[in-house]
């Protein structure tokens, strides 16, 4: 298996005495492979990664996800938390050039009940939308096929986030 550069890591083994747990995980697996068209991943950073939702609520639907599996918000580092921010604004530039969107639902859901899908490993939803929208949504929200718009919209935002400062 291919290593990645994974500067979490050394920490993430120490931390989790169990990473058969995490390596179960959907997003430690992503971010181990390194098939990063296959899992739509956009963007690596240095403690998190930008990665496309596979079952979008609307085009363009991306996540913002820290390396590091945890469920406790308040685990991340300050260098982690302005990461997150720092990839939302990236995000958030790079969709405007790419779709205009008039606006943005972001946020996480943390815990199960909140409405977390994976609730292991905290990650940030940054939503476009556009005025109308609302009544779409329902009818892509449950898509199971990568749709050609994801994997374009993949392309796009990979080549806005080179140009990116
Ligand atoms: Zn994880």
């Amino acid at each position: 298996m291919k290593h990645l550069f994974s500067p979490w890591r050394s920490e993430y083994i120490k931390t989790f005495s169990d990473e058969k747990k995490a390596r179960s995980c959907l997003f430690c697996r992503m971010q181990r492979e390194a098939r990063d068209a296959e899992n739509l991943i956009v963007w690596r950073g240095k403690f998190c990664f930008v990665v496309m939702n596979r079952y979008p609520y609307n085009s363009g639907h991306v996540m913002i996800v820290p390396y590091r599996h945890t469920s406790r918000f308040g685990k991340f580092t300050g260098e982690e938390h302005a990461e997150i921010m720092k990839l939302t604004a990236k995000c958030i530039e790079a969709l405007e050039h790419i779709s205009k969107p008039e606006g943005f639902n972001y946020g996480a859901n943390l815990g199960r009940t909140a409405g977390a899908g994976i609730d292991k490993h905290i990650h940030f939803h940054l939503v476009p939308r556009w005025n109308g929208d609302t009544n779409f949504m329902p009818a892509i929200g449950q898509t199971k096929v990568v749709s050609e718009d994801i994997r374009r919209t993949w392309k796009k935002l990979k080549s806005e986030f080179k140009k990116l400062k």
